[in-house]
Formats: C-alpha cells, sequence, structure tokens
C-alpha cells in the first residue's frame, strides 16, 4: 500500500509536474495504486502527492466508479460559490468549511490520452478543486474559512 504524505511533510507543498502520454507503465501501475489506496483510506479523493509522487494526477471516487484525471485544470469557475465542511487524509482529523465555485470547466486527460472538458457541479466540482490545489501545493487549511474540528491537532502540525 502507498503510505500517506501528511503535514508538515514539505512535498506536500510543492507544485507538481506534467505527466506525459503515453502513460508508461510506470505510471499505469501507480494509478492502480493510487486508486487502491485511495478506497482504503476510504477518501473521496486522492492527489498523486498525497501518495508520494509530486505528479499531476488525481483520483476521484465518483458515485459509479473510480475516475482517473490526468494532467488536471480548472479552466473555468461559476460567479457562484457555495460553503461546505471539507477533510483532507494529508490533513488527519481536520475538517473545516471552504468556499468555492459550485461550477468548473475542466480539462484533463484520460487514460488513453484523449483530451476532454467537461463541466462538473455540486460535491464533484468541490472535490476536483480540493484535489488540482494539491497539485498546486496548497491544502483546504489555507482557504478554510472555519475549522470545525481538530484545530487543536492544525496547530501541532503546524508547530512541527
Ligand atoms: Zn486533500
Amino acid at each position: 500500500m502507498l503510505p500517506l504524505v501528511t503535514i508538515p511533510n514539505p512535498s506536500l507543498r510543492q507544485p507538481s509536474q506534467p505527466v506525459s502520454l503515453p502513460l508508461t507503465q510506470d505510471v499505469k501501475d501507480f494509478i492502480k495504486d493510487m486508486v487502491v489506496a485511495m478506497i482504503e483510506y476510504d477518501g473521496v479523493g486522492l492527489a498523486a502527492p498525497q501518495v508520494g509522487r509530486n505528479i499531476n494526477i488525481i483520483v476521484i471516487n465518483t458515485e459509479e466508479a473510480p475516475t482517473v484525471y490526468i494532467n488536471p485544470v480548472v479552466k473555468k469557475t461559476s460567479w457562484r460559490k457555495d460553503k461546505q465542511e471539507e477533510g483532507c487524509l494529508s490533513v488527519p482529523g481536520v475538517f473545516g468549511v471552504v468556499r468555492r465555485p459550485i461550477i468548473v470547466t475542466v480539462e484533463y486527460n484520460d487514460l488513453e490520452g484523449n483530451l476532454i472538458s467537461e463541466e462538473l457541479n455540486s460535491f464533484l466540482a468541490r472535490v476536483f478543486q480540493h484535489e488540482v490545489d494539491h497539485l498546486n501545493g496548497i491544502l483546504f487549511t489555507d482557504k478554510v474559512l472555519e475549522i470545525t474540528k481538530g484545530a487543536d491537532l492544525l496547530e501541532q502540525y503546524l508547530k512541527k
């Protein structure tokens, strides 16, 4: 099982690198391991830097099936935002309210290397934005409006 990278590990703050296509076998194997890790750790999503590689890959456990997004970017965001509670496998035990756009237009490559453009909304849009933030070295605690659980834990992590 890929071990989880948690704060204050500095690699969570490093920007990730683009993934070249077609995917190498090594990257394909890593993606399989990411999906397994997301399910085992019971996350709704996982970004590659959270399991040890600073490359632009995220996986999301959508209602249908785990979905892999390679080189994902948010191209456009709705003016309308909402506030929801978030947590993160890399910030264990901490939860807080984050304001994010409700609808986003995103672009990414699928496993075959096709460039996909789609509009995501509500929960999926939120998870996508949270995971893409990881690729830019951003954690939800950077954007949090209010910590709802684990404020003491967060303080300890930041003191390390
Ligand atoms: Zn996270």
